[in-house]
């Protein structure tokens, strides 16, 4: 069996994990996840960086011994990981045995290399970042990233190791090995580093009784940063087991932000050279996430989220869906509420869980839940699932995990169209149409199980859940053997409350002009409830008379003289129209080129201002005041329904 080895960044314990760190997690989840599938062992690695003089501060600032301290900080960070579904097969920790095992072992190797010599270190010194600062990075005598902080000066015996020697051989290594530091811009930054030349760096600190002992020196402790590096080689035996290190060392991936990339693929891989020890394949630096477009600090609270608040909105799922499709892999992303509030209704509560709610309703209100397909599957949905599947394949392998889950959602989109076409309410009607009804069933629910096992790495609750719906199993799944359009079988479907509800903002006083309605109920909501009789309700056929459609807006004016008028030109996917809309106190003209909207496309043209309109914009407004367009995620020319 083919091995995977992948890691995240190890955690400072003096502050709880927040959204920002959740991020990496889940992705490295997600790719976890995705290489069992693909049938590979996989190891997955998290852990705790502990010997912080930070941690050391903290702890004593509560009155704690620092390794109480950590024990605690460990129950939280391992209570968020587990509750977000993360499924690492193992938490190092930087204050374990085996890890100090590895540390001495790796800095007497690197040692005996002659590759470390004493000196002296005199310069600045951030605790925040734990770093040694030249002069020139300090701003206003400040560490730009921590200014309430009073750097230190220190001067004091420490020792060095022999960077500079290894500008040559790293240089040869990124040369040849192109996918050893991803993405490529952050592969340019440290070339050009590289370029310009490696200054040795320490990497002891004297005098401090929060650390791992030099092994020739016991009075010094191996400087934070380097230590940390070595955890990756620490879990997997470094020191302690020779054979386990042979089995499982060099690492797959190393996933890490962006700010330490260089720590991980300058420093980390020259360390690993001197040892004597491969290097680890690449080193995949994803961007950083920003809460409403502001950088995530501790000054500022409002983008501290605790990811398991985050998770208390919609479920883990949902949120860890969104971090996987919603920011670019490797690049910077943004989370806020009403974004996450309305992906979660886009994808899951109007898209996937309707579709799994509406299939599984037909196949119980037309065949009892049991489907046996009857003749050829639809060609179409099997030729865009083999794509889908072959597409995210591709992206996976490649770590382009936002690609991979939005080729998932190309599939769902297929199959929403095909029941929408293939119109099973209306085959139901048709006696000569049953085995024709079965069959588009019976595709559906297919297209819905391949789907799910795609799903799987990023929402691995919810694929099992919609895989036990549509009549399929959860256990022990293979991309080779499930990933592939199974034409035979029965299907027992089962119904279910629905997996994701809408979610509807709280507002009291806002009243929706129209709110635009999933399309969830035309096979099962024909019958109107019962004791409507005397009320004002309309029939889902009068409702259907009304023709809503996305539209683009593609140019704006305001319309001369008139204070409420805006004159639109809209696209509608097939068509452009022009349509007068009265919301010129609400919006500037300018502002709404771009936006998707919603129209009632079936209304008899009027004049207005000697302009003809040709439809009517929805728009919602509280008694009294301006009007707020209704705006969709959605390609112009969609049904709203
Ligand atoms: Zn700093």
């Amino acid at each position: 069996m083919p091995r995977f080895y992948i890691t995240t960044a190890i955690d400072y314990v003096n502050s709880r994990p927040h959204l920002g760190t959740a991020y990496e997690k889940v992705c490295a989840d997600v790719i976890a996840r995705y290489k069992r599938l693909s049938g590979f062992d996989t190891f997955f690695l998290m852990g705790n960086d502990e010997h912080s003089q930070n941690v050391y501060k903290s702890a004593t600032e509560q009155g704690l011994d620092p390794l109480t301290y950590c024990d605690r900080m460990e129950e939280i960070f391992q209570n968020t990981w587990r509750s977000l579904d993360l499924s690492y097969d193992d938490f190092i920790r930087t204050t374990q045995a085996r890890h100090k095992a590895a540390v001495t072992d790796l800095v007497q190797r690197i040692y005996d290399a002659d590759d470390i010599y004493e000196g002296v270190y005199e310069g600045w010194y951030c605790v925040g970042c734990e770093a040694f600062k030249p002069e020139k990075e300090l701003v206003n005598g400040r560490c730009p990233e921590h200014p309430q902080q009073e750097p230190q000066w220190i001067k004091e015996k420490n020792y060095f190791f022999r960077l500079s020697k290894y500008q040559q051989p790293l240089l040869e290594h990124f040369q040849q090995h192109p996918e050893f530091s991803v993405p490529e811009t952050r592969r340019n930054e440290q070339l050009r580093l590289l370029e310009s030349g490696l200054d040795d760096i320490s990497i002891s600190r004297a005098g401090q009784a929060w650390g791992i002992p030099l092994p020739w020196d016991p009075k010094s402790v191996v400087y934070v940063w380097f230590d940390a590096l070595i955890n990756y080689a620490a879990a997997v035996g470094l020191g302690t087991d020779a054979e386990r290190l042979e089995t499982w060392w060099p690492a797959d991936v190393h996933l890490i932000g962006k700010d330490i990339t260089r720590f991980h693929t300058v420093i980390w891989p020259a360390m690993l050279m001197s040892a004597g020890l491969p290097l680890p394949k690449c080193v995949f630096a994803h961007g950083f996430m920003t809460v409403n477009d502001q950088r995530m600090s501790k000054s500022n609270p409002a983008t501290i989220i605790d990811p398991l608040d985050a998770a208390k909105r919609h479920g883990v799922d949902p949120l860890r869906l969104y971090l996987a499709k919603e920011v670019v892999f490797g690049d910077d992303g943004d989370f806020s509420w009403d974004r996450f509030d309305e992906r979660y209704n886009a994808d899951l509560a109007n898209n996937l869980g309707n579709l799994v709610s509406r299939v599984t309703a037909m196949a119980h209100q037309y065949r009892q839940g049991r489907l046996v397909p009857v003749g050829d599957s639809s060609p179409r949905l099997r030729d865009v699932s083999n794509d889908v599947v072959q597409a995210y394949r591709r992206a996976m392998d490649e770590l382009a995990i936002t690609n991979a889950a939005a080729s998932i959602f190309r599939l769902i989109d297929a199959t929403n169209l095909h029941i929408a076409e293939t119109a099973p309410w209306a085959l139901a009607k048709d006696p000569s149409q049953a085995d024709r009804l079965t069959q588009v069933l019976f595709d559906a629910a297919e297209a819905i199980r391949l789907a799910a096992v795609l799903l799987s790495p990023i929402i691995p609750a919810s694929s099992r859940e919609i895989l036990r719906r549509v009549g399929a199993t959860s256990d022990s799944l293979n991309l080779d053997r499930d990933a592939r359009w199974r034409p035979e079988g029965e299907r027992v479907l089962i119904q279910g409350a629905p997996l994701w509800p809408r979610f509807e903002k709280k507002t009291s006083k806002e009243k929706l002009v129209s709110e635009p309605v999933p399309p969830t109920q035309e096979p099962v909501a024909q019958n109107p409830a019962p004791g409507t009789a005397t009320d004002q309700r309309i029939s889902i056929d009068q409702f259907m008379n009304v023709e809503l459609r996305t539209a683009k807006v593609i140019a704006a004016e305001a319309v001369p003289k008139s204070k409420k008028l805006i004159k639109l030109q809209v696209d509608l996917g097939t068509e452009q129209r022009t349509i007068l809309a009265g919301i010129a106190e609400a919006y500037q003209p300018d502002s709404l080129v771009g936006r998707t909207i919603v129209i009632v496309a079936n209304l008899k043209p009027a004049k207005l201002m000697g302009i003809e309109s040709n439809g009517m914009v929805l728009a919602a407004s509280p008694e009294g005041g301006k009007p707020v367009l209704v705006t969709v995620d959605a390609e112009p020319g969609w049904r709203v329904r």
